[in-house]
């Protein structure tokens, strides 16, 4: 028995073959990048210019590949009528952690935001709310001091104008250059939400991909609806720790959208095409004096 035990490998191995393989696959996707992308949940190569003009849906199985902030303004929230607040709010190093101020000027030059989440007022469909929208292409869409801080006053903003709270998460989890106080955003988010609880305004949450670590585990889990733009993946941890850890192979399409409903976890999966509709038609239904 004792044996077994110490026999058995203390993590999943994968063999050289393997990661040569992985490494040559991904090679050939790059060098075709510019021309073409693959479609992440089946596989089909679509021509890039066709993918920009169909809002970055894959035509052929409705995949909705990640957005910036500003393309999913474009998409979701009606024609001019958004209006950013407080866009100035900047990180600091509050832990001093080597290299951050780097890495942080380096996002900023790539995305031209100053945070990864991007705050306002705007209508869906006629109907009047407070919007947040996490941006992946920004530090991986990381929850630091700042996005905890501009999403508790954007909630606040959504109160004091007795409005919606409209809440698009894309994010990998906690900012880890900022230790302990990214992991005390989750408790000040999902602490704020109860405020607008009490002021019986209603919070939707909608998870894009990929929605994870701290932020699943805190706001965006709390969402009085709770949608998921389809293929999207959602959890805490990844499905390769997960694996690991388990020492057990998961099963088919896991911590995906469709799967995560079937089990009860969010309320609907809606298609990046439809998600304008069905955010207006929800916002309707709940849209408070008319
Ligand atoms: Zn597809």
């Amino acid at each position: 028995m004792f044996k077994n035990f110490f026999q058995r490998p203390k993590y999943a191995t994968v063999s050289q073959k393997e990661k040569k393989e992985k490494q040559k696959k991904k090679d050939e996707d790059n060098n075709l990048s510019f021309l073409w992308t693959k479609c992440k949940d089946c596989g089909e190569i679509i021509f890039n210019k066709e993918l920009e003009k169909n809002n970055k849906i894959c035509y052929k199985c409705g995949y909705g590949f990640r957005l910036t902030a500003t393309e999913r303004i474009n998409v979701t929230v009606d024609d001019g009528s958004f209006e950013e607040f407080n866009e100035d709010i900047e990180a600091t190093n509050p832990l001093q952690f080597p290299g951050y101020e780097e890495k942080l000027k380096q996002e900023k030059d790539k995305t031209g935001r100053k945070e990864a989440i991007v705050t306002g007022t705007g209508t869906i469909t006629g109907n009047k709310c407070v919007i947040a929208i996490l941006d992946s292409h920004f530090f991986m869409g990381s929850m630091g001091t700042v996005v905890g801080e501009k999403f508790v006053l954007a909630v606040e903003k959504a109160i004091e104008l007795g409005v919606p709270l409209v809440v698009f998460s894309a994010s990998g989890g906690a900012r880890m250059q900022e230790g302990l106080l990214s992991l005390m955003q989750m408790a000040k988010t999902s602490a704020a939400l109860n405020k607008l609880t009490d002021a019986r305004l209603p919070f939707i949450s909608i998870l894009t991909d990929p929605t994870t670590g701290g932020v699943s585990a805190s706001y965006a889990s709390l969402g009085d609806i709770i949608i998921a733009e389809q293929g999207a993946l959602i959890g805490f941890a990844g499905p390769r720790v997960i694996e690991q850890t388990i020492r057990q192979k998961l099963p088919q399409g896991f911590q995906r959208a469709e799967f995560l409903l079937q089990h009860g976890l969010i309320d609907k999966v809606v298609a990046r095409d439809e998600m304008k509709d069905t955010l207006g038609k929800i916002l309707e239904l709940h849209s408070v004096g008319g």
